[in-house]
């Protein structure tokens, strides 16, 4: 019974002085812990941190050999993440240098949260829980800074028809997405709409020009969105920008077309002459139209001259003028931006001189003989009764209209 005692006693010294390292382990100590925020989230609402640790377990790792551990986490009011770190310098002869946590990545920490850092020393597979210690961080109170309102924007179509110009596809629709998270209160833009080419019209002032609805809107705050919304055409074709603003700042741009298409150049024939050139709109820009509308001049002229032997005469043109614009659209022939009249615009409408004309535009006195070469008539007037039968032939179908302008005008159906 002695015996089996001594062998207890000697059993319970062997194992106290066993654990007396234990009881006489110190904290591991954090020499330094630094919390970098380097981030949001794609919510654009948290903080990304980055927790960097240097643990100095010296006095621990006396107590322990090979393979222990350590461990570093971080609260947030709960566990995030933390992570066994091995030790990089094994403990050999009771000594242990500093270690360092290389990172930790935190994700979802609000402003101003206070985020807890915790170290522990380990051994995992004895389960062993060792001592906590602390340090703190704070995330700072105002929110993410690294979400921005970066915007792109897209108009479709980007071909559009001007207003009055008998197409119902005067609208675009206007995308704008956002391409990085925005920030918690959104970002508002404001549509800006500036012509960059007026096609034909050479004069500024007061030009009138397309709309945005809405002409502001926000994009809520968080991840990439986009929102719509409608460009409208006016009256006056030509390339216009629509600008994307945030507080005043070009964020996106996009270009949209105005135009009717399909119009092309009335060029110089034998007795015809383009003309009609002003300061405003100058010729070679002002006498555009449809293929049907040219072919209907070309061939009307040409008859014209033919039947009236203008195409013997060395210098007798029929003059056309102001049929429409590159683009079509509004035809503001005095150059104010209105119109005394709402024709022009689609390419269909011809004007003629109400007088013969030389080569240099000058009203010109032609004379006409009968067949055995006596003189019919000398006059400067071109008699639109007459022109009007080989507009009218079954070929094409133009009407002349507004009889009172001070010139023949035509109008053809296509
Ligand atoms: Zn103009």
């Amino acid at each position: 019974m002695v015996r089996h005692l001594k062998r207890l006693i000697l059993f319970l010294i062997l194992m106290f002085s066993l654990l007396l390292p234990y009881r006489a382990l110190a904290s591991p100590h954090i020499d330094s812990v630094t919390a970098t925020m380097i981030g949001s989230d794609p919510s654009c609402r948290y903080y990304i941190y980055e927790v960097r640790a240097k643990v100095n377990n010296a006095i621990w790792c006396d107590c322990f050999t090979l393979n222990d551990y350590f461990m570093v986490y971080v609260e947030y009011p709960a566990i995030l993440r933390g992570t066994w770190w091995t030790p990089k310098y094994p403990c050999i002869n009771h000594s242990c240098p500093p270690q360092s946590v290389e990172e930790i990545i935190l994700v979802g920490v609000p402003p101003g949260a206070t985020l807890a850092i915790k170290v522990v020393a380990g051994r995992p597979l004895a389960g062993y829980g060792g001592l906590w210690v602390y340090t703190l961080a704070q995330a700072p109170s105002e929110p993410p800074q690294n979400c921005e309102c970066e915007l792109s924007i897209n108009v479709s179509p980007s071909d559009i028809s001007p207003q009055k110009a008998g197409s119902a596809n005067t609208t675009s629709t206007i995308m704008v997405s956002t391409t990085k998270p925005a920030p918690p209160e959104g970002c508002t833009v404001n549509f800006k709409v500036e012509p960059i080419n007026t096609i034909g019209h050479n004069h500024d002032g007061n030009r009138p020009k397309g709309t945005v609805t809405p002409a502001t809107l926000t994009i809520p705050g968080g991840s990439p969105g986009a929102v719509s919304a409608e460009y409208k055409s006016s009256e006056v074709s030509g390339e216009e920008k629509i600008i994307a603003e945030i507080k005043g700042e070009k964020k996106g741009e996009a270009t949209v077309n105005v135009k009717v298409p399909g119009l092309s150049p009335l060029v110089s024939k034998p007795s015809l002459l383009p003309w009609g050139g002003t300061a405003e709109h100058k010729l070679g820009d002002n006498n555009y139209g449809t293929g049907y509308t040219l072919s209907a001049v070309y061939y009307a002229v040409g008859k014209y001259a033919k039947d009236h032997a203008l195409n013997t005469a060395p210098d007798v043109y029929l003059a056309v003028i102001d049929m429409s614009l590159p683009y079509g659209g509004l035809f503001d022939i005095n150059g104010d931006w209105d119109t005394p009249h709402d024709w022009h615009r689609v390419g269909r409408s011809v004007d003629f001189s109400k007088y013969y004309k030389d080569s240099g535009g000058n009203n010109i006195q032609v004379v006409f003989y009968d067949e055995d070469g006596n003189v019919i008539k000398t006059t400067d007037l071109i008699t639109d009764d007459d022109l009007d039968k080989y507009f009218a032939e079954k070929k094409y179908k133009c009407t002349r209209k507004e009889k009172s302008i001070g010139k023949i005008h035509y109008e053809c159906p296509k």
